[in-house]
């Protein structure tokens, strides 16, 4: 694709031309169009598929966890600054985003005690369905069926605008244009890149891509035979001896590694490229409450297999012991204290080989994309390419499990979408 200058073709001489495009009918294409509306710049809201939203469908376990209920910065990572991640995200506060879905789109929504909010109904389809009324309210257009090819400026000042070819040969022109047309992930759903290709074809350098919230691989057939087990951990990402993030929650082992909520969580620091040498170590916790040396202290008479059974599931005691070489026979009483600190050892702070990831087939989210510094962040708009705004997934910010990463979709829709309104004045003959 090339990012060449189209010759000039003013607005009358045929074709629809209007004031503000956004491509792709995700959360946050949905927003961007609704704001875009909202504010006084009619949008066309273009989709590959020929149904919208295919992510909201499928999302939260078929439930859509359309919100936290808090949030904090940690939730996010970002390969640039974090600061510029903290200025949008903090732009929209959570309950006003919250008031947005159950007041203006009349969606009930309940916080369950994980902290994940979704609709009352437990149905995405109530959530498509009310963008889809938004959208219209607000002026919007939506349109199925139109990927999306190629993004070509159009010639004259800065300002001229755009002009976007349909993969079938359609064409339309738009003054401004929002690319919300998410990441890599799950591209069964419509999200395949296109629109990173189109970003980087319109000169923007991008933030290397990579899966998160992904599934785990190892190639270590123990840990593959206690595929189906799951356990409690609280498991660290650690580089040259320095842990970078701890966090607890479910761990799942897989036929092919590692899972649940826990690894998908801390699974960036282990996909991202330009970081090497990332370790993952797990606290294996199952329903301990205190120290697994006090624990195995106070064992005294009690075989070993025994005693982590009361706390963890059996095949994995037993798993955990023969790599600490430890008898499952053994009485806790009568451990050698070498022995003892080496079980210790074992159980909270065992390093788990990573081979790789189940990529972008699985993962949730796609990290990397289009830098925030290369946006004005109040708009969101490209710093190098004028008219142009980005939003959602496309951009390189991703948050951890629990509708964090929904959250920063409707956040910088709605941002994109009143940036479109807020720059400059159409041309005079811009409509349809
Ligand atoms: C299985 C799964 C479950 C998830 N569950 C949750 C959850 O419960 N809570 C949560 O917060 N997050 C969840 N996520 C993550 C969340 O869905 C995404 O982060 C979010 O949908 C991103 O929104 P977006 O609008 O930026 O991109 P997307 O939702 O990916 O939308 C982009 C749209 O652009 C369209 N498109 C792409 N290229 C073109 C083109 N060239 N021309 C025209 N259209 C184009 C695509 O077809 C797509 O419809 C989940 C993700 C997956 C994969």
């Amino acid at each position: 694709m090339s990012g060449s200058m189209l010759a000039p073709r003013p607005p009358s001489s045929g074709g629809e031309f209007w004031p503000a495009v956004v491509v792709g009918a995700g959360a946050a294409g949905f927003l961007a169009a609704i704001f875009a509306g909202r504010a006084g710049a009619r949008a066309l809201l273009l989709e590959t598929r020929s149904q919208p939203g295919a992510k909201i469908r499928v999302s939260g376990g078929g439930r859509c966890n359309i919100l936290p209920s808090q949030v904090s910065l940690e939730d996010f990572h970002s390969c640039g600054s974090i600061h510029a991640v903290r200025n949008v995200l903090f732009s929209w506060p959570l309950e006003e985003v919250r008031a947005f879905f159950e007041e203006e789109l009349a969606i009930p929504l309940k916080a369950e005690p994980t902290g994940k909010v979704f609709p009352q109904s437990d149905d995405p389809r109530e959530v498509i369905s009310a963008l889809l009324k938004e959208c219209r309210r607000a002026g919007a257009t939506w349109r199925g069926g139109f990927r999306v090819a190629e993004v070509r400026r159009l010639e004259g000042d800065p300002s001229a605008g755009f002009e976007l070819a349909g993969e079938t040969g359609e064409l339309v022109r738009c003054c401004r244009l929002v690319l919300a047309t998410g990441g890599l992930s799950l591209p069964k759903t419509g999200s395949d890149g296109g629109g990173w290709r189109i970003a980087r074809a319109l000169g923007h350098e991008l933030a290397p891509a990579y899966p998160a919230l992904v599934p785990l691989l190892t190639e270590e057939s123990r840990w593959r035979e206690l595929a189906g087990l799951s356990a409690r951990a609280r498991l660290r990402a650690a580089r040259g001896g320095k842990v970078i993030e701890e966090r607890e929650g479910n761990f799942l082992f897989t036929h092919r590694g590692f899972s649940g909520p826990v690894v998908l969580d801390l699974s960036h620091h282990l996909t991202r490229p330009e970081v090497a040498g990332t370790e993952l170590r797990a606290h294996w916790r199952g329903t301990l409450a205190g120290s697994w040396g006090a624990h195995l202290q106070a064992g005294g008479g009690k075989n070993l297999l025994a005693l982590l059974n009361q706390h963890l599931p059996r095949r994995l005691a037993e798993g955990l012991l023969a790599l600490a070489g430890a008898p499952a026979g053994r009485r806790a009483g009568e451990m050698a204290r070498e022995e003892r600190r080496r079980l210790v050892e074992t159980l909270e702070d065992c390093q788990l080989p990573v081979s790789g990831s189940e990529g972008y087939r699985t993962a949730e989210v796609t990290g990397g994309g289009v830098r925030l510094s290369d946006l004005h962040l109040q708009t969101l708009e490209s710093r190098l390419v004028h008219g142009l705004h980005f939003a959602g997934e496309i951009l390189d910010a991703t948050g951890r499990l629990g509708g964090y990463n929904f959250l920063w979709a409707w956040v910088t829709g709605r941002k994109a979408g009143m940036g479109v309104a807020r720059s400059e004045p159409e041309p005079a003959a811009a409509g349809q």
